[in-house]
Formats: structure tokens, sequence, C-alpha cells
């Protein structure tokens, strides 16, 4: 397979020699699309295409979808409208791939409505794109690659990634929960783990090419299975932490129903893991969570926070919430907000529940009105912004390690960095300090999405 994934490439630099073409990548959706375009924009580099941001020009376009919500639909058509009408005026090859084409209805759509697309590929086929890129350009085919069945995992694509100091790498690929308003197990598969020997590989490399910060990923990470040396997460996680120059470490996502006291020991016992924790929550009401197929009562959530936090010293927690889930009365909606209250969560991503094709809560009838929705979405965001104050207050006169991101946005003589619990720091950088660089900083002010900090 990377022997002729290897044939394509070099076929497809011979023919583009010369011709200094430019490639584009639209992402949409999550930090697993994320590091899937960083593995396509290492195909294409190779293949002989350099980098613009401006996909309008561009000679080839990707756009690697998402499915998760509806409105990467509707971006993903406008999209297309403005591609279809560039490419009436230049010779451009649109190639369309990721969650969403393992759709039947949008496939079908895409194939359809938009003749115009020249490849479209699955998230189980990504690695054959160099093939599907060489018989669109050279044999002028419309290529159609998507498989049903789960891929295996294909090792050693190239990659060209975004950052020179955070890496993502993923574990695992797929999901078996099935919670009943996504999309994810449909268009991903059933989970499949990568062996736990070219993770460290990975990471390893990465550490001597002078990266400080690893993200694992996975639909569920708290889940993957290893093999005799390396069995689970926990231990995955602190074989991770002992690499040398790796100085932190964080994974998404987690589900609470697999958090085990092992895990919680591993975050404990490894100050380079993060200090914020995503636990996502997406119902504080058992009812709810019991329809959602989430596998958790909100007591045993409840006590799982408590737990984390009793025992990982300087921990917050971060989660996702769904708003409007079919059928959650105003009573039910209100245990969301008591779990809220009484965790304390430093962030949340909030989402209004919102219908996906093919799953079981798409099915039901007790769908809740879009203008309730959106009531108890600003309920939970009203309640969310009046502690985040309080919480930035709790950092004054802390001292903070930071990684160093970049100048700040807003004044080029202030550097930028995270600290360990994810919040975002301004400083005026001594003449040693350099982007890549950890540092520790007194935090001096806080303010609503950001704070201050003093170098020492
Ligand atoms: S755990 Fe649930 S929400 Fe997360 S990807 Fe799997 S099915 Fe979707």
């Amino acid at each position: 397979m990377q022997e002729n994934q290897e044939k394509f490439i070099e076929k497809v630099k011979e023919k583009n020699k010369n011709k200094k073409l430019k490639y584009s990548i639209l992402t949409m959706g999550c930090q697993l699309n994320e590091n899937d375009s960083e593995k396509i924009a290492g195909m294409l580099t190779k293949m002989g295409y350099s980098e613009i941001d401006d996909y309008k020009k561009a000679d080839l376009v990707v756009f690697n979808t998402c499915c998760v919500r509806e409105n990467a639909e509707e971006r993903l058509f406008g999209k297309l409208g403005e591609i279809k009408k560039i490419k009436e005026s230049k010779n451009l090859i649109l190639a369309i791939g990721g969650c969403m084409m393992q759709e039947k209805n949008m496939l079908e759509k895409i194939k359809k409505s938009y003749p115009f697309v020249n490849v479209i590929f699955g998230t189980h086929t990504m690695q054959n794109l160099p093939e599907d890129i060489y018989n669109a350009i050279v044999k002028n085919e419309k290529v159609k690659d998507v498989i049903d069945i789960d891929g295996e995992i294909y090792e050693g694509l190239p990659i060209k990634r975004n950052s020179k100091y955070r890496a993502s790498v993923t574990i695992m690929y797929g999901c078996n929960n099935f919670c009943s308003y996504c999309i994810v197990p449909y268009v991903r598969g059933r989970e499949r783990s990568r062996k736990p020997e070219r993770i460290l590989e990975e990471v390893e490399e990465l550490a001597k090419e002078g990266y400080k910060e690893i993200t694992l990923l996975g639909q569920n990470v708290n889940s993957y299975k290893g093999n005799e040396k390396i069995k689970n997460f926990a231990e995955l996680l602190n074989a991770v932490c002992k690499i040398e120059g790796i100085e932190r470490v964080n994974f998404i996502s987690p589900h609470p129903k697999d958090f085990t006291d092992d895990v919680i020991n591993a975050i404990a016992n490894n100050s380079k893991i993060s200090r914020i924790i995503h636990l996502p929550l997406q119902s504080g009401n058992t009812k709810v969570l019991n329809e959602m197929n989430r596998k958790y009562t909100k007591e045993q959530y409840l006590n799982l926070a408590e737990k984390i936090k009793n025992k990982v010293e300087g921990v917050v927690l971060s989660t996702d919430i769904i708003v409007g889930f079919p059928g959650e009365t105003d009573e039910e909606f209100e245990d969301t907000l008591d779990v809220v209250k009484k965790v304390n969560f430093e962030q949340i991503f909030m989402f209004i529940y919102s219908k996906r094709e093919g799953t079981v809560a798409a099915k039901r009838e007790d769908q809740v009105p879009e203008e309730i929705k959106h009531k108890r979405f600003e309920k939970l965001k009203e309640l969310y912004e009046s502690r985040v104050d309080e919480n930035n207050e709790k950092y004054i006169n802390t001292i903070q390690k930071l990684l160093i991101e970049d100048k700040s946005k807003n004044n080029d003589k202030m550097f930028e960095g995270r600290t360990q619990t994810n919040k975002v720091v301004i400083f005026e950088p001594n003449d040693t300090n350099e982007i890549g660089d950890i540092v520790s900083v007194k935090i001096t002010e806080a303010h609503k999405w950001y704070l201050k900090g003093e170098i020492i």
C-alpha cells in the first residue's frame, strides 16, 4: 500500500514539475480532522504543491468535511457555490473528503448536484489521495473513493504540521459508543487503536524535532487498547510522559464512563499532563443521559468530577454540553445548570442540539422547538459567563508555566502563551525569551478572556 502511495506521489510530482502549483485545504470540524488535514498537506507537499491560504488562488483545493454539526453542511454548500464560479474560469482540481463523504445522502447529493467535484474520498481512504489526484489530472476521471468498512490503520503518511512546538498525535480511530445524537460511529467506524510502539516512535521523533507539547487524539481516548507491553490509556500516558523533551501532554476526548482510577493516577503523578481535563457532560439529567446512551448518571458524573479534583492538584475541568436534546424538559435542563454550578467548569463548549440524519435521536418526534432551545442556550451561557471573572481572578499572584506560542495579536511587543490549564496569558518578554520556550510568569491581571503576567 505504502509503495503504491509513493509511486503515485512521484507520478504527480513529475506531472507538476516546474509548474509551481499551489494547494489550499479548508478544514471543517474537530482536532482529528485538523490532524488528517496535516497528513493531506504532507502528501500534497510531496507531490510538488506548495501551500497558499487563499483557496481562490489555488490550483488544487481540498475540503476536509465534518458532519457533526448541521451548519457544517451549509458552510460546505456555500463554499461549493464559490468554487463553482472559480472553476468556470480556471483549471482547478477540487477534492472533497472527510466524515461527510461517508454519509450516503451527502455523497449522492454531491455527486448529483455538484458534478464539477473531481475527487471524493472518505475517512478510510485518505491514504489513496495521490492515486485519486493522479487519475483526476491525468486521466481526467471523476474519482469516487469511499468505502464503508472500517479502514485499517495506515501508518507512515507524510505530514506537514501547522505548528513547530505543538503537535497532535492520533492514538485511535472510530468509536463504539453510539451516543444517540452522534453521527461519528457511522462515519468513522469502530474503535481501532494504533500500536503503542508506533505512537511512541512518533512522539520521540517530534521531541527530536523540538516539539514541546503533544495532544493525544481519539474519539474516546480512554478506551485505548494497546498490547501486552502498554495495555491501556493510563500506561500510554505514563510512557509518553517519560519521553525527554516533551514538556506537556494533553489528550482529547475522554469519555466519563471510561475514566478509570488508573487514568486519574497517571495524571496526578505526571506534572507534564495538562491541568485542564475535558470531561464531556452533554446533559446533567440522568433520564436525558440515559436517552443519549451516555452510560453514566448525574451522580456518577459529579462523583467523578469530585474525585478528579481531589486527586489531581491544581486541576480544572472543561466540558461539552448539548441543550435541547429531544424531549428535554425545563426541569431536566435545570439539572444541567445544577451540574454546571457544582463543578464550576473553566471552559464550556455549548451546542444547541441539531438532528443528524441516521441517528436514533433524529427519529424522535418530541423535538424541542428552536425558540426554547435558544432560550436554554442563552441561560447556560449567562451562567457560565457569570463565573468567568471569579475563575480568572483566582490566578492573580500565582506563578504559571507557559509555553510561548506567538506574539500577541494586538501588540507585537508582547508575547502570548498558555498555562497548563489552557488560559491565554499576555506578557512582556525579556531579551532571551523565544516562541516555543517554556517560561514562568507571575499573573498580575485577570481579564475576561485572557490574563496578564510578568516574566520571573
Ligand atoms: S463517544 Fe459519543 S459523542 Fe463521542 S464520538 Fe462516540 S458516539 Fe459520538
